[in-house]
């Protein structure tokens, strides 16, 4: 009978040893942060500029920095970092190679989160909201989260850029809202729910988007202080908000929703809306964690307007920077300090203006996609009798029209050699190849992987062009872009903070497919099911 007492007691003991929640297994919240074509340097490029009490010097003192973490493919765009990061692979993996592809089944372009069978929720603008995650094939780690805690915990995806919400957030998420710039409402679609929360039309009533243009755009600080960007309003800068600063948007109120996508009111925006998320939603409230992932978009439109050197791009950051400083206050008097896991990188980085870098004697220049398109097929028809052997040129790649190639059983190897020797005499292009016999191609074996990384058959062209290094596509002799596997486009910032992360940093070199994997060991939950990437174990140890 004692004997029993004691076992019995011992067993108490025990249960009551397990019920204490010492160390908890999985931190309340976590916080995806993405933002939209933030290059690796701008962590230090404006660093003495950057606040105390802001995110980036907090994230870098308190946090840990994988320092060279590298996109692994070639094709360096929203929605392909988007995806990559969430699922922990590959485009040829995921499916998404691209914001938009040739589907080779469909024969016509598709957009990466277009979805016929899927109506807008929360304006009257009819193809903003027709969208779903369906065109991604894998699990996102916030799908992985659902599944791990049998649907308790709660996943919303919110960016101004539809595929920027839906995309990180899954197949399973609670909701992904992003931005109609018709309406200036945040929107979601029929694949989400048949109806926006009282909430977020409560948030819609409010406009704020004309107080924001009532606002125009001012620099932080007087504009003589922005030393490290080329003077303001320079002709190869985008005039789509003006004449340099300041800017006034007062005539845009209550008449045009989509300038502010490319100021940093667009930022703001994005983070009054995560907060309302939290507050609305009780995300974090419990002990079964939720996750948020938030892209901040406007930095890419600004980016794409102005230009990496530009005060614009230099403002953005500065005033994100404090904002997001702000957030992580937020989240440690709402969750707790140390109760939530955040992290923060980017989908991919940018080039400089080619013609910013002329003017300081380094080489670039533009390569425009569509008249190569052009000529490309008059000159088959001259060869080969057809003016649409080939279906597109799109993501840095020539799309034959193969059904119709078989069908009139040409020699598709003679046209891809004659396209390849074509295309390859075009300024600009230093590389053209036959995807189909890649592993052969006399080529540097890193980027020859990132291209097959990048390779799905169905959505993929057939021949691969290469660039040279800050050459980019269809420059209109304003502003620039990304897109391809050069560090501008492909190094870009991975920090992790709060919950169970030991300040730190490394010089490892990591992919951004490997930031879902680390969040799965952390999280202790499976990978997402086509993860191909590698735990980060600094950051887990
Ligand atoms: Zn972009």
């Amino acid at each position: 009978m004692k004997k029993l007492l004691a076992s019995l007691l011992a067993c108490i003991i025990i249960i009551a040893g397990f019920a204490q929640p010492a160390v908890s297994l999985r931190p309340k919240l976590v916080v995806g942060i993405v933002v939209d074509q933030m290059r690796w340097d701008y962590l230090y490029r404006y660093s003495d500029r950057y606040a105390a009490n802001g995110a980036f010097k907090r994230l870098l003192q308190d946090g840990f920095s994988c320092e060279n973490t590298m996109i692994p493919y070639i094709h360096t765009v929203t929605a392909c970092g988007h995806a990559s990061l969430y699922t922990g692979t590959v485009p040829a993996i995921h499916g998404i190679i691209g914001n938009d592809w040739w589907d080779n089944q469909i024969n016509n372009y598709q957009y990466c989160t277009t979805d016929a069978a899927e109506k807008t929720i929360g304006s009257n603008t009819v193809a903003a909201g027709a969208m779903s995650p369906r065109n991604m094939l894998t699990t996102t780690i916030c799908d992985e989260l659902k599944l791990a805690t049998n649907f308790k915990s709660k996943v919303i995806g919110i960016a101004l850029k539809d595929r920027g919400g839906i995309l990180p957030a899954g197949h399973s998420a609670n909701a992904a809202y992003w931005y109609d710039s018709k309406s200036g409402n945040w929107i979601t679609s029929t694949y989400y729910s048949k109806e926006l929360p009282p909430w977020v039309n409560g948030f819609n009533k409010n406009k704020l988007v004309d107080s924001f243009y009532a606002m125009g755009w001012k620099t932080l600080y007087p504009i003589n202080t922005y030393t490290q960007s080329t003077e303001d309003n320079v002709p190869y800068e985008n005039k789509v908000l003006g004449s340099g600063f300041p800017y006034t948007f007062t005539q845009l109120i209550g008449k045009n929703y989509n300038p502010v996508l490319a100021t940093p009111h667009g930022n703001t925006l994005t983070t009054l809306f995560a907060k309302a998320i939290i507050n609305n939603e009780d995300f974090g409230a419990d002990n079964i964690t939720d996750f948020l992932t938030i892209s901040y978009s406007s930095p890419d439109y600004v980016g794409h307007s102005f230009g990496p050197n530009s005060v614009e791009q230099e403002d953005v950051f500065l005033r994100l920077d404090k904002e997001l400083g702000e957030l992580l206050d937020f989240l440690d008097n709402k969750i707790g300090k140390n109760q939530y896991l955040l992290f923060l990188s980017a989908d991919h980085g940018a080039a400089h203006v080619p013609q910013f870098l002329n003017d300081n004697n380094i080489p670039a220049g533009s390569v425009k996609p569509q008249p190569l398109f052009d000529t490309l097929n008059v000159k088959l028809k001259e060869k080969f009798g057809r003016d649409d052997l080939i279906n597109a040129i799109i993501n840095y790649q020539v799309v034959l029209n193969n059904s119709l190639i078989d069908s009139l059983q040409l020699n598709k190897k003679e046209i891809k050699q004659w396209a390849i020797q074509y295309a390859m005499q075009q300024s600009g292009i230093i590389n053209a190849l036959d995807i189909e016999t890649i592993t052969q191609s006399p080529l540097n074996s890193s980027i020859k992987e990132k291209i097959i990384n990048s390779y799905y058959p169905k959505r993929s062209g057939d021949i691969q062009l290469l660039y040279a290094p800050q050459w980019i596509d269809d420059f209109e002799s304003t502003g620039s872009t990304h897109g391809v596997w050069n560090p501008y486009d492909s190094h870009i910032p991975l920090l992790w903070y709060g919950w169970n992360i030991k300040p730190g940093k490394s010089n490892n070199e990591v992919y951004i497919t490997d930031i879902a994997p680390t969040l799965a060991a952390l999280l202790k939950i499976q990978m997402p099911s086509g993860c191909t990437g590698k735990v980060i174990e600094d950051v887990v140890k």
